[in-house]
């Protein structure tokens, strides 16, 4: 991988990923609390701001080179913090190379097809990253722990019966699995959220009037299946972890460290696809080479004949001796105290 900020965030998300083949107790496994010991609050600000940055970057090589695709799956329980999540995340991108796709309760168009017929529609073409706000997986969720949203999907009766949800993995991983022989990365997150944090953000919705709109009694009632719920997500992350689209557990009860692992999560990914700029060839330089003489002698009398080569030349000389940006500094001595605390934890 080109970039040493790799290895950090490597060693950041590691303990995230479900280990493909592992059988998961959500409960007994994974701590909705947890934050990793050697971050701050503003460390993890920090970090979301790096991943802001390396996203920003990585994107437009992605775009650039329009090969690689990267599909993110957000799951996460009513109150998980998708929304934000997505916007703080994804705030420094390209909105031109990104696009976001939210699926509510399918429509009767999308009911008269199979069930992963709506979500194909929305992956991401080639240097392009698309996001799923709620994905396929609600296929294996909701639909589980609703068994009446089933009947709704009218599937033939050798198709429904007992081993459908043992069926419906095996169709998601070999599914997930061509898109990445063809070239798209799939990245699964759940944001896992306490029963008691998801009470706490409900009565926040209540009280504040500007949150109002996000409540619904429904949700609030669907807390009744909780525990259905925990062994759907259980499910769902032992059976559908793979090598080639792992998922990964972010502790989401508190919203800055939740950003900062997905964050991290994603400039990870990026960075393994190592996508880069196409190269120009000797026949496109000299091309280039011979367009610039031809607008270099156009130029009026008295101007220089290239000012944007002036001002590159200016700016690079700047860079080599002046001073670094309060800013810039700032960021640059935070994250190797990040690092320095990541080494030693
Ligand atoms: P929200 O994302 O909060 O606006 O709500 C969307 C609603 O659509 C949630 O209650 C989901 O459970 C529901 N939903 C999403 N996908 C499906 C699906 N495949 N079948 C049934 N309900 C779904
Ligand atoms: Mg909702």
């Amino acid at each position: 991988m080109a970039d040493d900020r790799a290895k950090l965030l490597a060693k950041f998300i590691e303990p995230l990923r479900v280990k493909p083949g592992s059988k998961v107790k959500l409960a007994r496994d994974f701590d909705p609390g947890y934050k990793a010991s050697f971050l701050s609050k503003k460390d993890g600000a920090a970090v979301v701001g790096a991943g802001v940055d390396v996203l920003a970057e990585y994107q437009a090589r992605l775009a650039a080179q329009d090969t690689w695709g990267v599909l993110v799956c957000l799951q996460a329980l009513d109150a998980g913090g998708k929304d934000g999540t997505i916007r703080h995340v994804m705030s420094g991108v390209n909105p031109q190379g990104v696009h976001v796709s939210s699926f509510k309760v399918p429509s009767a168009e999308e009911l008269d097809h199979d069930y992963l017929w709506r979500y194909s529609q929305r992956l991401p073409g080639r240097g392009e990253i698309a996001i799923f706000n709620r994905s396929h997986y609600e296929e294996v969720l909701v639909v589980r722990v609703h068994p009446e949203l089933l009947d709704r999907q009218r599937l033939p009766a050798p198709a429904r019966g007992k081993g459908v949800w043992a069926r419906r993995y095996r169709e998601i991983n070999d599914w997930e699995r061509f898109l990445a022989d063809n070239g798209f990365k799939v990245v699964k997150l759940f944001l896992n959220l306490s029963k008691e944090e998801q009470r706490i953000r409900f009565l926040r919705r209540l009280d504040l009037p500007d949150k109002n709109w996000k409540f619904s009694a429904a949700d609030a009632r669907e807390r009744k299946y909780w525990d259905d719920y925990q062994t759907a997500f259980s499910e769902m992350l032992s059976n559908t972890s793979t090598e080639w689209a792992p998922w990964y557990v972010i502790p989401a009860d508190h919203k800055w460290f939740a950003r900062a692992c997905v964050s991290a999560v994603l400039a990870y990914t990026l960075m393994e696809i190592d996508p880069h700029y196409p190269k120009v060839d000797a026949a496109k330089r000299k091309d280039l080479a011979e367009t610039k003489a031809l607008l270099e002698a156009e130029a009026p009398k008295g101007a220089a004949p290239d000012p944007f080569e002036a001002g590159l030349a200016a700016e690079a000389g700047q860079q080599e001796d002046g001073p670094e940006s309060k800013q810039a500094r700032k960021q640059r001595e935070r994250m190797a105290k990040i690092r320095a605390k990541a080494a030693k934890a």
